[in-house]
């Protein structure tokens, strides 16, 4: 493979944005309607372009392109090592654009440049390796039935998988839908976000580049009513993986009754991240303070609940509060920047209206509050102290910079109070006793429970949800079933 390693762009300016268009059967198409939409950069508000705005008839092109390459073409019946090296040769791909990959993330969603650079492209590359690692050790098993018969099963591709990716990780959660799926023989029609379409598509030229077959991969970018709703609803189409809201989530539930669709989806959280007086505090400190502000506060697994034992409450809230002062927004492409804008005015008036109802619903803003300057979607890393559980913002999702600090005295209350919530992504403890951390790993209903970390990620530990957060894991071994059926076949003897 060849180090040459794409230029790293210093400014928004510097970044090359190449496709805007479906890219369908391996060609890059306008969209049937002639239909495109503009993509903002919410550092600064302006358009970085015009996107090809596909709507029913482009995903039924796409689906069709699919499914061709599913039922016609070699994709799930070549070598599975084959499939494998493909696989590799993307990572090795993305590695190489890692800058150019960075910058356009950065561009399109807001995430500081440094952490586009040291989390997302990593994590993305990580996730596509680990799976083409997996493409050749997917197989059934043999089982001993009653009679003389062999007995075994197989384990096969599902068929054509719809893949809706939401816009705070676009790369990533493209990396985690696609691994799993082509590793098994999936063929893919994905719907970025309408906010974020950017990184996808050059993901798409990238596959081409290193050898996927036309109609392997294809992508219809557009609006989720429209666009995704068609996925959804589309009968050439086997399964959906989403991630995004729950309430989407409802919705494509109901819109895939007709065709009863495979569905895995990873949702929302309102995760609690609890404190005990014995932790070690500057690291629970610092614990909450990436567990919540981390991607601007726009992760499904934010530490929002913050849980404190009230011994150790003051010395928690005031150094915490130190450290967040410190936090500096602002230009994403800037070297010291550690917190960019939300990534559109949506989000942005969402977060605002939640600040406004926690001052309004009495409790104490400690730092924060406000918007940052007056371009782009900027907002000061917030916390509320003194909330309590029933206040809006200790039970809604913000997907914002904006964290509630609850104290607690007695650990049988806490974890009544942790569960009370229709979500179940993860949760975090900090503490020095091993079996008070045990104790709360089983007790609290969540997909991840992490003891004093928080957001550690590895393409090998599956991730879902309990509850309202979703039903199916990503990553791991898990995350691969998914994306296949098993077969019993019966030979007599
Ligand atoms: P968010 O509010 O964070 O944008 P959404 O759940 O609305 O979360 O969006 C996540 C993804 O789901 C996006 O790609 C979006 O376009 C898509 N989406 C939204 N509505 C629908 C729908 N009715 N059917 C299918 N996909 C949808």
């Amino acid at each position: 493979m060849s180090t040459t390693l794409s230029p790293a762009p210093k400014s928004a300016n510097e970044v090359d944005v190449k496709h805007t268009e479906c890219f369908i059967d391996g060609k890059w198409v306008p969209a049937a309607s002639g239909k495109t939409f503009a993509t903002l950069n919410p550092a600064t508000e302006q358009e970085i372009a015009q996107i090809a705005e596909g709507d029913a008839a482009d995903v039924d092109a796409a689906a069709k392109a699919a499914r061709h390459a599913f039922d016609a073409g070699d994709w799930p019946k070549m070598d599975a090592r084959d499939r494998g090296r493909l696989l590799y040769k993307l990572a090795d791909r993305m590695e190489q654009e890692i800058h150019a990959l960075a910058a356009l993330e950065t561009l399109d969603n807001g995430k500081p440049l440094n952490d586009s650079l040291a989390a997302d492209l990593p994590l993305a590359i990580d996730a596509i390796r680990y799976y083409a690692g997996y493409a050749d050790k997917l197989h059934g098993s043999t089982i001993p039935i009653r009679g003389n018969y062999l007995c075994y099963t197989r384990r096969e591709p599902i068929g054509v998988a719809g893949q809706i990716i939401p816009w705070n990780f676009p790369l990533l959660m493209l990396a985690w839908k696609w691994g799993p799926a082509l590793a098994a023989g999936c063929t893919v029609v994905m719907k970025p976000a309408e906010q974020t379409p950017l990184t996808c598509l050059r993901m798409a030229q990238l596959a081409k580049e290193v050898g996927f077959p036309d109609g392997v991969i294809n992508i219809v970018p557009g609006f989720g009513p429209t666009a995704g709703a068609a996925c959804v609803k589309h009968p050439l189409i086997d399964k959906i993986a989403f991630t995004g809201e729950h309430r989407t989530a409802q919705i494509i539930t109901r819109d895939s009754a007709e065709t009863l669709k495979r569905l895995t989806f990873e949702l929302g959280g309102k995760s609690p991240n609890v404190v005990f007086a014995d932790a070690d505090m500057d690291a629970a400190v610092e614990g909450a303070y990436i567990g919540l502000f981390l991607n601007q506060g726009q992760c499904c697994c934010a530490g929002s609940r913050v849980f404190v034992e009230k011994s150790c409450h003051d010395e928690f809230v005031e150094k915490l509060t130190a450290l967040t002062m410190k936090r500096k927004v602002g230009d994403p492409f800037a070297e010291d920047t550690q917190q960019g804008p939300q990534v559109d005015k949506a989000q942005f008036d969402k977060i605002m209206s939640y600040i406004d109802k926690g001052k309004g619903e009495g409790a104490e803003c400690v730092t924060g509050g406000d918007r940052v300057g007056d371009t782009g979607y900027f907002i000061a890393p917030t916390i509320f102290d003194n909330v309590q559980d029933d206040m809006s913002i200790a039970t809604d999702e913000i997907f914002g910079p904006v964290m509630s600090v609850l104290t607690f005295d007695d650990k049988e209350d806490m974890i009544r109070r942790a569960n009370n919530t229709f979500y179940g992504l993860a949760a975090a403890v900090w503490t020095r006793d091993i079996s008070n951390a045990h104790d709360f790993a089983a007790r609290v209903r969540a997909g991840t429970i992490w003891v004093n970390c928080y957001d550690v990620f590895d393409a090998a530990a599956p991730f879902g949800g309990f509850k309202m957060s979703g039903y199916g894991r990503e990553l791991g071994e898990e995350g691969l079933k998914p994306y296949t059926e098993s077969k019993t076949v019966t030979v007599k003897l």
